[in-house]
């Protein structure tokens, strides 16, 4: 029975999802996030809001919520160019990938929440990663998941989850998720409170929340947003 776990949250919608999701289903849940020089610490300081939010608007969870801790990796910054650490602008590269891919960027933040999670005695890693929605980032997909599963367990020797409750629904239904978990109190939440623009643009809201409106990760929460309501307007 799998009663801790540690939640990869970086203050977005999806990860947001995933933590309130960890909070109705485990006893104890810790959050990590890492620091690798983004160009918008609008991130960091988003995630420590939706944390205080949380706590004071949920209070069946807040007992259950452990310590947060952040971890440097600036050295990602070292080994990548990409438009999440340098001011270049975002766009599709010939590999099909958007130039935000970071190569193994994914599997660094797993091994080190799973070295983390070993520290602390935690059971399951929780991430928000999804194979549904645009990007294609290879180190978000199943497979690769799984066997990062059995990688960390064996190389550990200790039995680790990760549990991708996003991995195969849309960002309609992710919003429909956060609903079912935590009502239109938790919808509001991160519709208000959470970040996801990649230009980190806090200026302009929409019925979606804060965002640019035209980077991708603003156009994929708008779509989504847009069909969940849609869904809840039918009869
Ligand atoms: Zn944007």
């Amino acid at each position: 029975m799998h009663t801790t776990a540690l939640v990869l949250f970086s203050g977005g919608q999806d990860s947001t999802t995933c933590l309130a999701q960890a909070l109705s289903k485990y006893e104890r849940v810790e959050t990590v996030a890492f620091d690798y020089g983004q160009r918008h610490s609008v991130e960091l300081q988003a995630r420590l809001q939706v944390l205080r939010e949380i706590k004071a608007k949920f209070p069946q969870w807040a007992p259950k919520m452990g310590d947060d801790h952040l971890l440097d990796l600036a050295v990602l910054g070292q080994v990548s160019e990409t438009s999440l650490t340098r001011d270049t602008a975002f766009k599709m590269e010939a590999s099909g990938l958007p130039n935000t891919f970071v190569p193994g960027r994914n599997l660094l933040f797993l091994t080190l929440a799973a070295a983390l999670a070993y520290r602390r005695d935690l059971q399951v890693l929780v991430t928000g990663v999804c194979e549904t929605d645009f990007s294609g980032y290879p180190d978000c997909r199943d497979d690769t998941i799984k066997a990062m599963q059995l990688a960390l367990s064996l190389g550990m020797d200790k039995r680790f989850l990760i549990d991708t409750p996003l991995m195969w629904i849309d960002k309609a239904a992710t919003w429909a998720l956060a609903h079912s978990l935590g009502g239109q109190a938790l919808v509001e939440l991160i519709v208000e409170h959470t970040h996801t623009c990649y230009l980190g643009d806090r200026e302009h809201r929409h019925a979606w929340g804060y965002g640019c409106g035209q980077c991708p990760a603003c156009e994929l929460r708008a779509r989504g947003f847009a069909a969940y309501s849609a869904g809840l307007s039918k009869p």
